[in-house]
């Protein structure tokens, strides 16, 4: 890029600053950024790669993909159960369009503000839209929500809606219209919303960090992602189906298409997470949105159970943690 284009899109994202945090000692505009971290807490790292066409459709708005690329991030730093802090962003871009710009600083920066993470840096270079953000946050102190320690005996649950962002995903490529084509102008708007700006759960990580045993976020599909807590922490699990909380834009399927969705569709950034019974109540206190959906168990596999007690074999997957 040239110079004045170079010094157009710094304008863009190192002033004005809507965030400013005090233990940031420099941020854009040198060489490297100088934090001064707080005492006695330790730092969550997390980055995610965006690229046109293939994690979104190139027809996307600017301020979806802002909006989305941070959030993303920010839901890496939930599922830890870390607090954001500061984020860098390196930006490809195929040309120096103003108006695009500046739809995507205005929509990353407002999320930003929000969750008062400030952007300290990043690199600008030409070529296919890219977009990496790195995030950085502050944990409590040894109480980070890993993978690997969900104990036989929890709850399993998670934070919010399922499926919603797979039929938000059919909707801007128009797949499955006949299938789709009943629902609601308000649910259809849900459902590409969902797709477009998920809703990082920073204050539910947060607050799970001080006794969920595991938790993650749920980027790739419930049974993909809760595998990895399983292999990660060598157990089992039993999902119970009809607890499973469906999207809206799921009612309209048969209801075996609309568990394949809510165990299958990407793109939802919930948090699934585990926790001793005794602690469930005080969750769903706070969060009245929290659905359990099954129990960790000492069988290995992932069991998913109909109410009337048989076992459901999905068909459309070809995960491996099936035991
Ligand atoms: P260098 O040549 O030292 O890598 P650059 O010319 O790439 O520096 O960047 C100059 C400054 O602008 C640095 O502080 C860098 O962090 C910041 N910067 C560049 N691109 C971006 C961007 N897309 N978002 C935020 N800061 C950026
Ligand atoms: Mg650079």
């Amino acid at each position: 890029m040239s110079g004045s284009e170079f010094q157009l899109i710094q304008s863009y994202f190192s002033d004005p600053k809507p965030v400013q945090r005090s233990d940031v000692i420099l941020g854009i505009g040198d060489d490297c950024a100088i934090i001064a971290p707080q005492a006695q807490r330790q730092l969550a790292f997390s980055i995610d790669t965006l690229i046109s066409g293939v994690h979104f459709p190139e027809n996307t708005s600017a301020a979806a993909i802002a909006y989305k690329s941070l959030a993303v991030n920010l839901s890496d730093l939930a599922a830890m159960g870390a607090e954001p802090a500061w984020f860098t962003l390196s930006l490809t871009l195929p040309n120096d369009d103003e108006q695009w710009l500046n739809e995507f600083s205005q929509s990353l920066f407002s999320l930003a503000t929000q969750h008062n993470i400030q952007l300290i840096g990043g690199d600008t270079t030409q070529g296919s839209l890219a977009i990496t953000i790195q995030v950085c946050g502050y944990l409590k102190q040894d109480k980070a929500l890993k993978r690997s320690n969900a104990q036989v005996g929890d709850l399993i649950a998670v934070t919010g809606e399922l499926g919603a962002a797979s039929i938000g995903l059919d909707l801007v490529l128009g797949n499955n219209s006949q299938v789709h084509k009943n629902l609601s102008k308000i649910v259809q708007q849900q459902a590409i919303e969902a797709l477009n700006y998920p809703q990082a759960r920073i204050k539910e990580g947060y607050y799970l960090a001080d006794f969920a045993h595991s938790a993650l976020d749920l980027s790739d599909g419930l049974l993909s992602d809760l595998g990895h807590i399983l292999t990660a922490s060598q157990v089992g699990a039993i999902i119970q189906l009809d607890q499973l909380p469906l999207a809206k834009s799921l009612l309209h399927l048969p209801k075996q298409d609309a568990w394949d969705r809510a165990l299958t569709g990407g793109d939802d950034y919930e948090l699934c997470f585990t926790l001793a019974k005794k602690d469930w109540l005080k969750v769903k206190q706070e969060f009245p949105q929290c659905v359990v959906i099954g129990e960790v168990s000492d069988k290995k596999g992932l069991h998913l159970m109909k109410k009337n007690g048989q076992e459901y074999y999905i068909k459309a997957t070809a995960y491996d943690h099936f035991g």
